[in-house]
């Protein structure tokens, strides 16, 4: 074991550029998260136009990231320059908790013209996400199983496409990210991409007005694995599928691989064409459900590692028994408890926890889809759900399509063309109708209002 403490020594000059980073950062963040993400980062070295600084963790470059990527290229180019560069170098523990480090190396940001000068192509897979750090569980099994087939021998399995579904927060990202990860790693001239749908339909737009389409195409069709998540957003975006569509021929005759993600199965994307529910059928779709008790536990016991804090067992009892649903929370649980006991210099105890659940569960955004509004809404009118979606204008299914509609735009954020696809493709024009209609009715009829705010509470219980 190297003993690193030489390695970390810091000059003055050192802390000056890091200071004069912070300033700007400073001035730009909130101070509670400048507190939280900025204040327990430590300058290491700086030379030849290169900051090292050193993060507590993964999460610190994920987060940061995620949330001011923006701001962090403003402060690398007026504090470094033009060729600086920023490092992030993570102090990891060994056997002996903090005793002996290793560092990893993180090279986070290079100036843009560096990056296209230098590599082909950027396949914007997260290198956090491993099949390593993946715990294997019974709602997960088959996805992760067929995950790690494919990443042995892309496109030569019989999973192709290869459709992951399942609901937020369940690894769906992860566990496609890793097979990308896996891939590059053992071949690394291989092209893989991964991006959202919204990202390929962002970029779709872009090469339509600068007149790229043909090059959007055939880069895409140029790719030897293509892995396209949250595929659900295609809804509603016809052009958008047509040009995928093309794609995914393409790939597919040659052997390329394909992979998606969907928070439902092909069959219940309503408003995708015909032509790619089927097709994303040809291969494998596989579901991942919820992680149960056990799950949970080893969840909370690799990442408590990762961060490099041993919690008592109790603690770890005490988080997996009061969040379920999703793995997002139970780590946005423990990222939260490591904040707030570094920041008030506090243990993490049971009453901590406590408060930290708590304060999770109370602000949590609650998740509804369309389909659970409508399920929760025809059960109340003993409609049946299938009513809503065709043309059928008895009073108490109107009533119920329109409340359905109103709650859909109320309580999701999918726009007024994808919620009129929802309900047996009607226009958006029919949606704004049947917002106003029960908008004007819930001021008129007490009684309605009462009806409607109680279904809107059971739906978002229903997705708490
Ligand atoms: P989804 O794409 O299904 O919404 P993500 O893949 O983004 O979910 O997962 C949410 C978070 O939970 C990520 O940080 C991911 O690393 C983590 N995660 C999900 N499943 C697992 C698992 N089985 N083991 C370890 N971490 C997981
Ligand atoms: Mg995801």
């Amino acid at each position: 074991m190297k003993d690193s403490s030489a390695a970390l020594e810091t000059t003055d000059y050192t802390k000056t550029m890091w200071k004069q980073c912070l300033e700007i950062i400073k001035a730009n963040v909130p101070p509670i998260t400048y507190n939280t993400w900025f204040i327990p980062i430590k300058p290491i070295d700086y030379s030849n136009d290169v900051l090292k600084i050193q993060v507590p963790n993964n999460y610190f470059i994920e987060w940061i990231d995620e949330h001011y990527n923006t701001l962090i290229n403003k402060v690398i180019s007026q504090v470094l320059g033009e060729n600086g560069k920023l490092v992030y170098v993570i102090v990891e523990e060994k056997d002996n908790l903090f005793e002996a480090h290793e560092i990893i190396e993180v090279v986070k940001k290079q100036p843009e013209a560096q990056i296209s000068a230098v590599s082909d192509i950027d396949s914007h897979i997260n290198p956090r996400y491993k099949f390593e750090n993946f715990i294997k569980g019974e709602g997960n099994q088959l996805a992760r199983a067929a995950s790690i087939a494919i990443s042995d021998n892309p496109g030569e399995t019989s999973f192709n496409p290869f459709f992951i579904y399942g609901g937020v927060g369940l690894g769906k990202t992860h566990l496609i990210q890793a097979v990308g990860n896996k891939i590059l790693e053992k071949h690394s001239s291989k092209k893989v991409i991964y991006l959202s749908s919204e990202h390929f339909t962002v970029e779709f737009v872009d090469a339509i007005q600068s007149n790229t389409v043909n090059e959007f195409s055939s880069y895409y069709k140029n790719m030897d694995v293509l892995i396209i998540d949250d595929i659900q957003f295609l809804i509603g975006k016809e052009k958008t599928q047509d040009l995928f569509f093309h794609i995914f021929n393409t790939l597919h005759q040659s052997g390329k691989q394909i992979i998606l993600s969907s928070d439902k199965p092909p069959k219940d994307l309503k408003g995708l064409s015909e032509r790619l529910v089927s097709r994303f059928q040809w291969g494998l779709t596989a579901d991942i459900q919820p992680p149960d008790f056990e799950t949970r536990i080893a969840i909370l016991n690799n990442k408590s590692k990762s961060f490099g804090i041993a919690l008592e067992p109790e603690i770890i009892e005490y988080i997996a028994l009061n969040i379920k649903s999703n793995i997002r929370e139970l780590e946005g649980c423990l990222i939260k408890l490591l904040a707030s006991a570094s920041l008030n210099s506090k243990e993490i105890d049971l009453a901590l926890t406590k408060k930290t659940v708590k304060e999770i569960s109370t602000n949590k955004q609650t998740i509804v889809s369309i389909e659970n509004i409508t399920k929760v809404v025809c059960n109340h009118f003993s409609v049946d759900e299938n009513k809503v979606r065709e043309k059928n204008r008895k009073k108490e299914v109107v009533i119920a399509r329109q409340i359905a509609m109103f709650l859909s735009k109320k309580l999701t954020t999918s726009s007024l063309k994808t919620i009129g696809l929802h309900f047996g493709g009607r226009d958006h024009s029919t949606v704004i109708h049947a917002f106003n209609s029960v908008d004007t009715l819930l001021s008129n009829d007490t009684y309605m209002r009462e009806t409607v705010d109680s279904l809107r509470n059971k739906i978002e219980l229903g997705a708490a």
